[in-house]
């Protein structure tokens, strides 16, 4: 079993356009203990298949655990298929990395299944070609993205806490998103504060630094998310942010009653919230 965590972003920057369209981007990125899971078995056939139960998530080609199951043949030279069963619990079109941490795990799995013993680095690279987080995911704790995303530098971990996640009833577009960008009103993050804070593990400057230039565009978009973001703040979260391109807000809190506190308020608000640890 390959456990596939979610990710948040701690800080999210876009720093200008490529000539072939993509954004360079500057993400500081950690992992939480939400999980999909993931279980690889090998076919003497060639084939790749998806099992999985979601209204939402196509168990298909277009699954990112499909595609990269194809890749890692393909580069490796695999003759033999795989079953990967996917026990999905990210919540789908978060922000929450929850397809690309599929795709990462999957990576991971394959490598081991068929003693492959590839470095993370390889997967990672392997993986870029599939999605700006998947890089990332390969590598799973905390670590700083740059470039397309497939630029990896890992970090220290945050300090233990609580995190709390609140999500809207609402799919989010990553696309939609980055088509809106306006890079000259963008609120850009002091990514180098988070870098500090993440070096001194100091909890309440992560909290004080926590930055996305994306926030702007999601919450002109659904002013929804705002709403839910002011009201982790109000509810007494150390910190909160939008995560990825949203829609799902986190709040950070050190201590357990208060998250629980949290947890129980943010539930009036909407519908899917969960707490849980940071992993980092
Ligand atoms: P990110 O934070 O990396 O932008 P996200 O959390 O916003 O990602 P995902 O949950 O990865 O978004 O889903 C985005 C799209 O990818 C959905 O349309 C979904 O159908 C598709 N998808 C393909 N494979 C998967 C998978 N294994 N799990 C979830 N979504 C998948």
């Amino acid at each position: 079993m390959e456990k596939a965590p979610a990710k948040i972003n701690l800080s999210l920057d876009v720093l200008h356009k490529r000539d072939d369209g993509y954004h360079d981007v500057e993400m500081v990125m950690t992992t939480i203990d939400l999980s999909d899971r993931i279980e690889l078995q090998q076919l003497s056939k060639d084939e790749i298949q998806i099992a999985l139960e979601s209204r939402y998530v196509p168990s298909d080609e277009r699954n990112l655990a499909y595609q990269a199951a194809k890749l890692f043949k393909k580069t490796y030279q695999i003759p033999n298929g795989v079953r990967i069963q996917i026990e999905k619990n990210i919540p789908v079109s978060a922000g929450l990395a929850g397809g690309s941490t599929d795709a990462a795990a999957v990576l991971r799995g394959l490598n081991r299944l068929f003693h492959v013993n590839a470095p993370l680095k390889d997967l990672a690279k392997l993986g870029s070609n599939l999605g700006a987080d998947v890089a990332f995911c390969v590598y799973g704790k905390t670590a700083i993205a740059k470039g397309f995303g497939d630029q990896i530098e890992m970090l220290p971990s945050p300090p233990n806490c609580w995190v709390i996640t609140a999500r809207p009833d609402i799919g989010v577009s990553t696309r939609t998103i980055f088509e809106r960008i306006e890079l000259q009103h963008l609120q850009h993050p002091d990514t180098k504060k988070v870098l500090e804070a993440l070096q001194k593990r100091d909890f309440y400057q992560i909290c004080i630094s926590l930055g996305n230039a994306l926030e702007d565009i999601t919450f002109a978009l659904h002013p929804e998310v705002n709403r839910i973001k002011n009201a982790m703040l109000q509810a007494g979260a150390d910190g909160a942010m939008m995560s990825g391109s949203g829609p799902t807000v986190f709040g950070l809190v050190q201590h357990f009653s208060k998250a629980q506190r949290i947890y129980n308020s943010m539930r009036g608000f909407c519908e899917d919230v969960q707490l849980v640890r940071i992993l980092g």
